[in-house]
């Protein structure tokens, strides 16, 4: 079975105290004979604590009974074996719309967090494994923190278009240099065990069976651990705030542009504002926070963070893939066998060269490091991971995976080939990007097992996977590749076979519009700003370069070919530049010059950008999108909206290309694809499909 990265912490024996045990709701206290009070938070159901109102309703009545009779020491621990405790309870944030309410909820939240920090005695929180947000917020209102090894702290709430609102925003930047602590809260980035220690995050980082040893230690060392540090009382100077408030703001801007992003620019006003007065930053947290949470920004953004719980739970349940022989050792099956193996999976490559298998192990070190895993994980990786020219893995594997180059006649031989040697009961999959699984599937004696396992390069940074079905895959087939997506720490989305299947099919028409523009005579940079400038990651023309021109030659064709609507043929410009060799940043040019992973881009034309070239690019995705909905390539909106956010980076604050064209107005959508058509072609034509978009 795959095991997650950090499964070594579950299998350990937790210190929790000993003692009589007094039970308030999500949390337990047991106080042992040192006069040491155990706080344990074990929240019910699931594997992980998160800080829901009963949690803190439960807090509070459990401080009310160490206030009573104060402890030498009162220790905070998470029962779970995952770690301390994620964030808040999110489902308390759907569709919360009234500022009010919200302000109010926190406040009796704060006070909460705040009576745990006048506590009578010292406080001490012992982190294992995660303390994200509302668990951070937790161990940072403790006087000491001790992080058993393995743990990590950050703050994510700018990824659900928020910032902390329990006391992080000046909790945080009192206990470590403000410039470190507004970086951990812009970016949402975590600090591992060791940097935590760096920042001053943490005081003592032990193993697990030294834990009792660290508490007993801090008894009797009462508060000494509080105070401002040096750098905070740096930053109380108005005018030394002011500066750098204005360099975090431009470079927020760069990466997060505040009519996109309100809540890290938010929270840059707070500290500017109100730094190192904490009664005001308290209260402005409050009001910041509820009015970020009660905006589309954040309400779009919580939905795609359910949108990717829905995702996962298409793979509920166990996963009975153990063995996996991927064939194919280049760009996309070196990335697959390295995150199963990673994932605890037994993984054997082939390929026709050798050179490719030895970069392919490269390449999993490299996932398994920026991963985090520890010398001895990756070494286990590595252990899993086995280089099988000869293809010996494919004999035993309950899984093989074709990756080899998007070459119909060379596929089918192939999956010919795999299935004369593969175990009955193994499934074939595909990871063909652009052909129809109709036609690999007619060489398959039993089709039933075979189907499209479509992952997005690269594989490590993009989670979705394409779980293609075609007429003749089972049932059984299909719900075992969504386990085992989802064992590998993946998104499956459930498609249908169909030209580009769902995510190529609906990109692909923005991509061509891109290049159709340039055709034109519009700047390049101007046309990947426009997209920008709506919410996306990157823009179409940087995108094609990074994907390879070839390959979005291959797809815009397979398209055109295939498909019964209207799709442009690719501009002349693009096959010349594809047959001068000049395919993308894999070759170090395509529609720009690229150096060291980034393309030069030069400053953008001055003449103004045509006024519809956004809508140009953007509608027609939404068209695109319709269109698989009507063709049942996708079962409802939320599974594509869900694909386009993960897979491509669709303008998550958006919400996904449907629900973005239902907030600007299905009828207003439809009217302005109608003056597309009329202005630019039929290739705008509105979808039939747009009369079901309610
Ligand atoms: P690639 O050219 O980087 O790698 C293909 C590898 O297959 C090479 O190492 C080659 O030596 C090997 N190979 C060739 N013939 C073989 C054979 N008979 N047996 C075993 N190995 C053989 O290609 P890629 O980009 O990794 O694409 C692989 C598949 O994944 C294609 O079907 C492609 O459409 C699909 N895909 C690619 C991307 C992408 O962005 N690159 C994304 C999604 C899907």
């Amino acid at each position: 079975m795959a095991k997650p990265v950090l499964s070594a912490l579950g299998e350990m024996k937790l210190e929790l105290g000993s003692g009589k045990e007094k039970a308030f709701g999500t949390w337990r206290l047991r106080r042992d004979d040192d006069g040491i009070a155990w706080a344990i938070l074990d929240c019910k159901g699931g594997g992980a604590n998160t800080l829901s109102q009963a949690v803190l309703t439960d807090l509070s009545k459990l401080l009310d009974a160490v206030e009573g009779d104060l402890p030498k020491l009162l220790v905070l621990r998470s029962a779970k074996p995952g770690g301390f405790a994620a964030g808040a309870d999110i489902t308390e944030f759907r569709e919360a719309r009234d500022e009010a309410s919200v302000a109010e909820r926190l406040r009796a939240g704060h006070g909460v967090i705040d009576r745990l920090e006048a506590l009578g005695c010292p406080t001490v929180a012992v982190i294992h494994g995660y303390a994200l947000g509302g668990g951070f917020e937790l161990a940072l209102a403790c006087d000491h923190r001790i992080a058993v090894k393995g743990a990590f702290f950050g703050f994510p709430e700018v990824r659900l278009g928020l910032h902390p609102g329990l006391g992080g925003t000046f909790r945080l930047s009192e206990l470590i240099d403000p410039t470190e602590a507004m970086t951990m809260m812009l970016t949402g980035k975590s600090a591992h065990t060791k940097k935590a220690r760096d920042l001053g995050i943490v005081d003592t980082v032990v193993e697990e069976r030294h834990v009792r040893a660290a508490v007993a230690a801090l008894v009797g060392k009462g508060e000494d651990a509080k105070g401002r540090g040096l750098k905070a009382a740096l930053f109380d100077i108005g005018p030394a705030r002011k500066l750098a408030a204005g360099r975090m703001r431009s470079q927020t801007e760069s990466k997060a542009p505040q009519e996109h992003y309100p809540a890290p620019h938010a929270l840059i006003d707070l500290w500017e504002s109100h730094g190192g007065d904490r009664d005001a930053m308290q209260a402005g947290e409050i009001k910041s926070f509820a009015r970020l949470l009660t905006s589309d920004t954040a309400q779009n953004l919580i939905r795609a963070f359910f949108l990717r719980e829905g995702l996962k739970k298409n793979g509920a349940g166990k996963s009975d893939i153990e063995r996996v022989h991927v064939v194919g050792a280049g760009t996309m099956g070196a990335e697959i066998a390295a995150i199963c193996a990673i994932k605890g999976l037994r993984v054997t490559i082939s390929d026709v060269k050798l050179e490719p298998l030895a970069k392919a192990v490269k390449a999993a070190a490299r996932i398994a490091r920026e991963a985090h895993l520890s010398d001895i994980e990756i070494r286990d990786a590595l252990d899993r991971l086995m280089p099988d020219p000869k293809g010996y893995g494919l004999v035993t594997a309950d899984l093989i995976i074709e990756a080899a180059p998007e070459k119909p006649e060379l596929k089918r031989e192939l999956l010919t080939s795999i299935e004369a040697s593969a175990r009955a009961d193994a499934i074939i999959a595909t990871n063909t990007s652009s052909l129809e699984l109709e036609g690999l599937a007619s060489v398959i004696k039993k089709a039933g097992r075979f189907a499209g396992l479509h992952f997005f390069n690269p594989v490590s940074k993009l989670d979705l996977v394409e779980v293609v079905s075609h007429d003749k895959a089972t049932k059984k087939t299909l719900s075992r590749l969504n386990a085992f997506v989802t064992a590998i720490d993946h998104l499956p989305a459930p498609v249908r076979s169909y030209p580009g299947f769902l995510v190529n099919r609906v990109l692909t028409p923005y991509l061509l519009e891109a290049a159709l523009m340039v055709d034109e005579g519009i700047d390049p940079v101007q046309i990947d700003r426009a997209a920008e400038a709506f919410g996306m990651p990157m823009g179409p023309l940087e995108v094609a370069d990074q994907v390879g021109l070839d390959i979005c030659l291959q797809v815009a064709d397979s398209l055109r070919e295939n498909l019964d609507t209207s799709i442009p043929d690719v501009p002349e410009w693009m096959r010349k530049r594809v047959e001068d060799g000049h395919l993308g940043a894999k070759s170090g040019e395509g529609i720009y010059v690229w150096e060291d992973g980034k393309p030069k881009k030069g400053k953008p034309a001055d003449h103004p950008l045509p006024k519809d070239a956004q809508d140009r690019l953007i509608l027609p995705m939404l068209n695109a999108a319709v269109e698989c909905l009507r063709k049942d390539v996708v079962g409802d909106a939320d599974t594509l909206d869900a694909a386009m956010i993960f897979a491509t980076g669709f303008a998550p604050f958006r919400g996904g290309p449907i629900r973005y064209a239902r907030q600007r107005g299905v009828a207003e959508v439809v009217s302005a694809l109608e003056e597309l058509a009329s202005r630019h072609g039929p290739r705008f034509a509105p979808d039939k499909g747009w009369k079901d978009i309610g």
